[in-house]
């Protein structure tokens, strides 16, 4: 079968043929796969600055944003069937009995940084046409989502600190005390900022538009590009990073209530942080690459945030509560959105391209590899 497999001591990505894996355990599920979804994390992994193959193995296979069918699954799993569409989860439990949050099935909070992250981290990863894998870390997701389901997993980011933020803002008047399990009353009179226009930013500005915040999205890119026709068709408002300057955003939307930060640029997301409204909360989600030392305040920043009560919450990886809420909500988006979704994804391109598709510029937005062609 063919994959796309990253070679870090040879610095190569490329599509290899591989023996098509087989179901060797119980407990274990056998997927043709559908789509992979290529992010940032990919495209660093194949600038060779992230990943590492298995233990003892030359290359990994990359790609953790997946699709799967189940084509078959081992004779002790009975909650799957063949035909079903699934997500698999991208991290797997480290193996130390004192690591408190992987023994209890939280391996996104993992304290001791021995997990493995399928595609990224010592374990291969989906860009192939079949993969065999544990049952138990698969998420059903419904038929009707076989179009965007690929949208899961990078949903999943802003799922994670959804549920986190619904708790820090119980600690804000006048919600103190208040039960805020209303979804769409936790932030209703608050003001969003996304950062970037990407998938992650955009389905984030989705979910938090969702959970009642106005939104508005900040990023490079003039219109017309169909990052701003997708902000538009959700009702976000857009802002060009070469039309305003980071000092002026606030001119434009009022107070900034809650940040969610998904470019990875760290002298952005320092200045817009130094931006943050009184009680703010400020979610970082991007993981910046080498980037040369600059100029920080640090006096005035903490200043502010002592004074003005702010939260800086960083956020990586999801649990499997936050890809159920990813499931549902994309159900949502999709009924309420179908045109902005789509348009968030790129036309499917096919395995044997995928290497040239990761290599090149970004995507209109979202680059979708599909496997099977
Ligand atoms: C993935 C996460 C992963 C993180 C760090 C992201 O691109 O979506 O699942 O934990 O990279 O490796």
């Amino acid at each position: 079968m063919r994959a796309i497999a990253v070679f870090p001591d040879s610095r190569e990505v490329k599509l290899i043929e591989t023996v098509e894996p087989v179901i060797t355990r119980l407990g274990q599920v056998k997927l043709r796969m559908l789509d992979v979804g290529i992010c940032g994390t990919d495209k660093e992994i194949s600038s060779f600055v992230y990943g590492s193959p298995p233990p003892g193995e030359r290359y990994f296979v990359l790609g953790h944003e997946a699709l799967g069918e189940v084509v078959e699954v081992s004779p002790d799993v009975h909650d799957l069937a063949p035909g079903d569409l699934v997500i698999p989860a991208v991290r797997r439990p480290c193996p130390h009995a004192r690591c408190r949050p992987c023994r209890a099935g939280h391996q996104d909070f993992c304290e001791t940084g021995d997990f493995i992250e399928h595609g990224i981290k010592g374990a291969h990863g989906y860009l192939a046409e079949f993969v065999v894998d544990d049952a138990s870390y698969m998420h059903r997701v419904p038929r009707e989502l076989r179009e965007v389901a690929v949208l899961v997993e990078p949903l999943t980011i802003a799922e994670k600190p959804e549920s986190q933020i619904r708790a820090l803002m119980q600690r804000r008047p006048p919600w103190v005390d208040r039960d805020v399990a209303d979804r769409a009353i936790m932030g209703k009179g608050y003001h969003a900022l996304i950062l970037g226009a990407g998938p992650v930013g955009i389905l984030g500005a989705m979910t938090f538009g969702e959970a009642g915040f106005t939104t508005s999205i900040y990023s490079r890119g003039r219109p017309p590009s169909p990052r701003v026709d997708v902000a538009q068709m959700i009702g976000a408002k857009y802002l060009a990073s070469e039309d305003v300057p980071v000092e002026a955003i606030i001119e434009h939307v009022g107070a900034i209530d809650l940040v969610y930060e998904a470019v990875g640029h760290p002298v952005l997301a320092l200045e817009v942080l130094h931006q943050l409204g009184p009680n703010g909360i400020y979610v970082l989600t991007g993981v910046p690459g080498p980037h040369a030392p600059f100029k920080a305040d640090p006096a005035m920043l903490f200043r502010d945030m002592v004074l003005k009560n702010q939260v800086v919450l960083g956020t990586v990886n999801a649990g499997s509560q936050d890809f159920a809420a990813a499931i549902a909500d994309l159900q949502t988006f999709y009924r309420r959105w179908p045109d902005a979704l789509t348009t968030l994804m790129d036309t499917r391109t096919p395995l044997d391209q995928a290497v040239e598709r990761i290599m090149s510029g970004p995507a209109r937005i979202k680059t979708i590899v599909s496997c099977q062609s």
